[in-house]
């Protein structure tokens, strides 16, 4: 049974810090949100602090009361020790979050990956009630995944077993990946990188057709200021060279998910993160197509997470139900 009261979710993202106080039954009573303070590594948990005492007030109700609080951050995570451990979005060695959070305000904290606390959300909040077998895969700037495998949710040592986003889909390694190795799946596939798999290939493409392609009007003819979006876009406009692309990545993302259903054989995957939600059609629909071409085990169903972007926060806010 959950305990009654205000609970409170936090997604720390890379960008942006999101707060929730809800209820025990997952109902949102007021949500907040900024950018990351990244000045120093205590402004990080100094800004959740004073974010949770700002949407308290602001709603009557007294900090003391807080029953407890789920962060979910993207790692990697020391989560014995409640904190974050060289982030690749916040550039500190060590960034201690549930010590200080939980001995300020006097509420006990629970630190839990963010794909990993989102698979949990999708469990108790989601699409997935009752279900046992199930996986989270988020593409965003990065891609992660959360798999609760009979009815266990799986966080490995430091509660980093979900870093996906590094397993090898190209063993040419052709890109190397914002960790420093080559041939990692976010290399090709995530928001930021795939504007480096779009300049890759425009290389072995006829010079002709690439000049011709939308892709270099969208960027004004500086091809260097392309982003993930561009590329959607022009696609959408039937752009042939945008289209092709975006079912090549679409492949490569269905190594990744095959990946995924054989190690975890999971039921269901919902699938969230900015790329994701943004393009629903375009990134799911190819890695439907292509996904039978890379699993032995029986293809679960995969659709966008009906929780949108608030995925995170209903997964702090259920990590905190489930461990406190
Ligand atoms: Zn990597």
């Amino acid at each position: 049974m959950v305990k009654e009261g205000v609970w409170i979710g936090i997604d720390l993202g890379g960008t942006w810090v999101r707060v929730v106080l809800s209820d025990e039954k997952g109902r949102f009573i007021a949500k907040t949100s900024e950018k990351v303070d990244k000045r120093s590594a205590k402004a990080v948990s100094g800004q959740m602090i004073r974010l949770v005492r700002f949407l308290c007030r602001k709603h009557g109700c007294d900090v003391s009361s807080v029953v407890g609080a789920g962060i979910a951050a993207t790692g990697p995570l020391d989560q014995k020790e409640g904190a974050l451990i060289h982030p690749t979005a916040i550039k500190f060695d060590y960034v201690p979050l549930t010590v200080p959070f939980s001995e300020e305000l006097g509420v006990p904290s629970y630190l839990i990956n963010d794909a990993a606390g989102a698979v949990l959300g999708e469990k108790v909040f989601g699409s997935a009630k009752g279900l046992d077998n199930l996986a989270y895969i988020t593409i965003s700037t990065g891609i992660g995944c959360g798999a609760v495998v009979n009815g266990t949710l799986l966080l490995g040592k430091d509660g980093n077993a979900h870093e996906v986003g590094h397993l090898v889909i190209d063993c040419e390694g052709r890109l190397t990946c914002g960790c420093g190795k080559r041939g990692h799946w976010e290399a090709y596939c995530s928001g930021s990188n795939i504007p480096n798999f779009v300049w890759m290939r425009l290389k072995d493409m006829p010079q002709k057709a690439a000049k011709q392609s939308l892709l270099l009007k969208r960027t004004d003819g500086d091809l260097s200021r392309l982003v993930a979006s561009d590329l959607f876009a022009a696609a959408k406009q039937a752009d042939s060279i945008s289209m092709e692309l975006v079912e090549e990545i679409g492949r490569l993302n269905a190594i990744g998910f095959a990946n995924v259903i054989n190690a975890y054989d999971p039921s269901l995957i919902t699938v969230g993160g900015t790329v994701t939600l943004k393009n629903k059609r375009a990134v799911l629909s190819p890695i439907k197509r292509h996904v039978r071409d890379y699993v032995i085990n029986r293809i679960p169903e995969i659709m966008v997470t009906p929780l949108g972007d608030d995925v995170g926060l209903y997964g702090a806010v259920a990590a905190a139900m489930t461990y406190l």
